[in-house]
């Protein structure tokens, strides 16, 4: 499937996928305005571009928007290589919320009608990071 950030200087092409899972927490909604809606992409996921900026948001992680227009493009895991792709990107796209995560970091003034799964930070944390 392919997408472009909002000026269309960064393309990006991933294998199809149809679940989006959803993050909460603080860090997110700080650097996107609201919930992340990402899609689970492995390391196959290519990105053209030279307005692909960076930004190392923690200890294990990166965030990537673009320079010009600013769009949000990716979480990415830095250890495994595994990518959180924002849904944003993919406008022809049908998905599907299959997750939510950080639901005890979610402000009050919205909640999701969607019944899906949902982990508090703590409980992503043991099973992602047991060893943290
Ligand atoms: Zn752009
Ligand atoms: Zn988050």
């Amino acid at each position: 499937m392919k997408g472009s950030c909002l000026c269309g200087s960064v393309e990006v092409v991933a294998n199809e996928s149809s679940e989006i899972g959803l993050c909460h927490c603080g860090m997110c909604r700080r650097w996107t305005g609201g919930p992340f809606f990402a899609v689970h992409c492995d390391d196959k996921v290519r990105f053209s571009g030279d307005t692909l900026k960076t930004f190392r948001s923690s200890e294990w992680a990166e965030r990537a928007f673009c320079g010009n227009c600013g769009s949000t493009l990716y979480y990415r895991l830095v250890p495994d290589g595994e990518y959180y792709v924002s849904a944003g990107l993919f406008q022809d796209h049908v998905f599907e919320l299959a997750s939510q995560i950080f639901i005890d970091e979610k402000p009050a003034f919205y909640t999701l009608a969607n019944q899906t799964p949902m982990l508090t930070g703590q409980q992503v944390f043991a099973q992602f990071a047991p060893d943290q």
